[in-house]
């Protein structure tokens, strides 16, 4: 399996050179050449295995350049009770009738970024040794809150690699920037950026671009690679939960081998619901997904009307790890329903960085709502919606997954569609415990932190995560705030360059 970039299809690499460099040179984003299939019967057997063993096998479908030992070193490490609360990393709720959610945040920092950035490291690391690349790597994160905590986790103190975050000041819950200037690792680094996500994001990407410090790199012997979900090595690991999800909903018999469901994700920068589109494309039987986003809902009008359109007011909402208007994971969906279009895909992606807009043609518009429903929700159903799952099924929700349900009830009701669908739950609501606390009680709670999580503990009878209790005894590293325009300098002066 060879990955090739979304605006160059001649640029043909293997997995371990796309995991190490992160993002092609051209700007384009790596993805696999084909995309290979499961069966029904391999998805039923993998119902049997632990979550380990189900990973390997959908790993050794596109990492064929990486030996059978290689992978189980990968994913034996990541996906172990070390690592996460449960033995099966992944949880399945019944919240009610033939609606599930798939909980994937019982990893070490509480979001589903860990499912993936648990794994990338050792992706990575094995990756620079395959290709002999004998350079420290350097890993450059943009954050809306949980990609920073989780690749932090992630990449401490693993030999050979260094790291750097970037998150928006104003643009985290408490709990998430806690959780990041806290962070230990001799290897770590934090900054405040003011401005908000897209921001970071935009800093990065050009940072990776610089000749110039790219050549500083070289003569340093070091080489940048990417955490965020640019990175194939951070897409692949996704694709596993829902094909996992599956076969444990077939086990547990709650659907029949080859019933059709749908997959509801609350929706940022596209990474989460295109693992689910890879699923649905290997073989997971899908009826629709849905792409639920709050009122940043710039996928919502695209998914709607083929037009990607940037230019609007950003919102800071409730659901902070969703407040993005460059959704950069849809370049890998357009490549794939343009047939590998690299033409096209260029000229989109140049018209988006040069006037913020662009609009698909007829025929991709078709097939956009083939796959794919939208809707999005504010904050106050997005609290609303809390408060209400709460009171009904005593199901405690985070804000963004509350996203997700609010986005489901509104297509189902307009639809009457009743498959049966998986949630993606992507966070512990301890993360975001001030929303949850004030949707499910009314009032905004007059509380530090910690009163907080003590009192989400005793409403919802969930454990308080360890990781988040034990931020209180911690100190806090890293105080630096810096402008956007001053990233460059930072990323020079951090690296001794
Ligand atoms: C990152 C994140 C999302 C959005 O996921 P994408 O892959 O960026 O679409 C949703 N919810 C939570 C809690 C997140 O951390």
């Amino acid at each position: 399996m060879f990955y090739k970039s979304t605006r160059n299809s001649s640029i043909r690499v293997s997995s371990a050179q796309a995991i190490t460099q992160g993002i092609s040179a051209d700007g384009g984003l790596f993805v696999p050449e084909s995309i290979p299939s499961v069966s029904m019967d391999e998805i039923v057997k993998l119902a049997d295995m632990n979550y380990s063993d189900r990973a390997f096998f959908v790993f050794s479908k596109f990492l064929t350049d990486f030996s059978d030992a290689e992978i189980h070193y990968c994913t034996d490490n990541a996906y172990s009770i070390k690592n996460f609360e449960t033995e099966d990393i992944t949880q399945i709720s019944h919240l009610f009738d033939g609606t599930y959610m798939l909980e994937l945040w019982h990893g070490p920092t509480c979001a589903f970024k860990d499912m993936a950035l648990q794994i990338l490291p050792y992706f990575l690391t094995t990756s620079a040794k395959k290709i002999k690349l004998d350079k420290k790597i350097v890993i450059l994160v943009a954050t809306s809150g949980d990609t920073g905590k989780a690749a932090l986790e992630g990449f401490k103190d693993v030999e050979g690699t260094q790291i750097l975050v970037f998150y928006p000041e104003q643009g985290v819950s408490s709990m998430q920037k806690r959780q990041m200037t806290t962070q230990d690792g001799k290897n770590v680094g934090v900054c405040a950026i003011k401005g908000n996500f897209d921001d970071c994001q935009n800093g990065v990407k050009a940072i990776f671009t610089d000749n110039e410090i790219k050549s500083a790199l070289d003569r340093k012997s070091m080489i940048f690679s990417s955490a965020n979900s640019i990175n194939w090595g951070r897409l692949a690991p996704q694709i596993v939960y829902y094909i996992s999800a599956y076969a444990s909903l077939v086990k547990d018999e709650q659907i029949t081998a080859g019933e059709k469901i749908n997959i509801v994700v609350p929706t940022g920068n596209f990474g989460n619901i295109l693992a689910a589109y890879y699923a649905k494309q290997m073989g997971v039987p899908v009826n629709k997904l849905i792409c639920a986003s709050n009122i940043n809902n710039v996928l919502t009008d695209f998914i709607n009307t083929g037009i990607y359109d940037r230019n609007r007011s950003f919102y800071a909402t409730c659901s902070p790890s969703m407040d993005i208007l460059i959704s950069s994971n849809l370049e890998r969906l357009l490549y794939i329903l343009t047939n590998g279009d690299d033409v096209q895909i260029k000229e989109w992606f140049n018209m988006l960085a040069t006037t913020g807009r662009y609009e698909v043609t007829d025929e991709i518009k078709k097939l956009l709502v083939n796959d794919f429903c939208a809707g999005f929700c504010n904050d106050s159903d997005t609290k609303a919606t809390i408060h209400d799952i709460y009171s009904k099924y005593s199901y405690t929700c985070d804000t963004h997954t509350a996203v997700a349900v609010k986005v489901y009830n509104d297509y189902k009701a307009k639809t009457s569609d009743n498959t049966k669908t998986l949630i993606a739950s992507t966070a512990s609501p301890y993360k975001f415990s001030s929303s949850v606390l004030e949707a499910i009680e009314g009032k905004i709670p007059d509380m530090d932190e910690y009163q907080m999580i003590d009192h989400l503990n005793g409403i919802s009878g969930y454990d308080v995560p360890e990781s988040l209790a034990a931020l209180k005894n911690k100190t806090k590293r890293f105080n630096v705030s810096i402008e956007k325009d001053d990233m460059k300098n930072f990323v020079l002066q951090n690296l001794g360059l």
